[in-house]
């Protein structure tokens, strides 16, 4: 038997102020000819790319709480960091901008793409975010522990001018900085309830979310959302940074965090952590033809863009675990479409020259 009701979800949820920033709920829908083409379990996809902050995603479900959190501290200027074209800082930039904080963004170069103002790094610099680009070590992910250090600096910068600055760690995910609650998974729980009761309305047991994991975030709020709620619904996250071993301590971690600040009492153990790594294949934001043939078959049968970076990825995990047998025929199977869009563009000559030749 579930634990709780997505009412009671919702209003444990609710105690945690958040600003309005969003269109919620998300809509759900049936993936008619995508289940049509694959032959079954029955695919639903949750449009989160749909929340309406830019050009949406993940993050703004996060920011609702986080930017709350940086009015209730009284913050001048958030700092975060992530990649070159990181959604997150995109996202957060436009989030502080209209409740009037200044965003500063530094963005580590880990792909061969260039820093040329395109996808998010154009919107950054509509924006006006003060933009600091810097080379990743060894082109990898920068991890919290690495960039601290770069943020404490700016952090002292905007105290030299008696500003106040707020520092928030990548994706909003792992309570550091000055966000030291879980806030970007406390919204993926309620992220999950919304979706409960979109589906038991219209009449769907829901078997499986499947979804692009990055800082973990998502998945530890989508784990805890499922375990709260379901019996058996399992949540698989498919990597497109980390290998598995550390990033499911990192999700176990973060949901470990929801659950105390939720005061829900589950359990949290490495089994809930469902992390597959073998997608990320050429790295981070690296586009091989596989990702660049997931966008053009979703696109064709769906009219749903998906990203290079994030959802073709998880997609094209999604349908090889359906090839492979990981699904029953009969479940019934949400993905979350997490936005990430802007980055289509800076892709554009890989993408061109993968379906350019067959
Ligand atoms: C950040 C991001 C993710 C991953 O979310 P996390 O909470 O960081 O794991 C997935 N998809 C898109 C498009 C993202 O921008």
């Amino acid at each position: 038997m579930p634990r709780m009701t997505t009412d009671e979800i919702r209003r444990t949820v609710g105690r945690f102020p958040r600003v309005d920033l969003i269109h919620l709920p998300t809509p759900v829908r049936k993936l008619e000819n995508l289940t049509a083409a694959l032959g079954g379990p029955s695919i639903y996809i949750k449009r989160d790319d749909l929340t309406g902050l830019a050009f949406g995603g993940n993050k703004s479900r996060k920011l609702e709480f986080i930017v709350r959190d940086m009015l209730d501290k009284r913050a001048d200027v958030v700092i975060t960091w992530a990649s070159l074209q990181s959604n997150w800082c995109m996202q957060t930039a436009a989030a502080a901008r209209k409740f009037g904080l200044k965003p500063v963004l530094v963005l580590f170069r880990t792909s061969d793409l260039e820093p040329g103002y395109d996808g998010n790094l154009l919107l950054d610099y509509i924006l006006d975010a003060e933009i600091r680009i810097r080379e990743a070590p060894g082109g990898k992910v920068v991890k919290s522990g690495q960039a601290m250090g770069i943020l404490e600096e700016a952090a002292a910068e905007v105290r030299a001018q008696g500003l106040r600055p707020y520092l928030v760690p990548v994706g909003g995910s792992l309570p550091r900085g000055d966000m030291d609650k879980p806030l970007g998974a406390i919204s993926y729980v309620n992220a999950f309830a919304e979706m409960m009761t979109q589906m038991e309305s219209a009449g769907v047991r829901v078997d499986a979310v499947v979804h692009s994991t990055g800082s973990g975030g998502t998945q530890a709020g989508l784990a805890v959302g499922a375990k709260a709620l379901s019996d058996h619904c399992r949540v698989v996250g498919i990597s497109v940074s980390d290998p598995q071993g550390p990033f499911s301590r990192d999700v176990v971690e973060i949901a470990r965090a929801t659950d105390d600040a939720l005061g829900l009492g589950l359990d949290f153990g490495p089994d809930d952590a469902i992390v597959f790594d073998e997608y990320i294949r050429d790295g981070y934001g690296v586009v091989d033809r596989e990702v660049a043939e997931v966008i053009r078959f979703v696109f064709e049968r769906e009219g749903i863009v998906l990203d290079p970076v994030y959802t073709a990825k998880a997609a094209a995990g999604m349908i090889d675990l359906i090839k492979k047998g990981y699904f029953r025929k009969t479940d019934n199977v949400v993905f979350f479409h997490t936005g990430g869009t802007p980055a289509l563009f800076p892709y554009r000559d890989r993408i061109v020259e993968f379906l350019s030749k067959k």
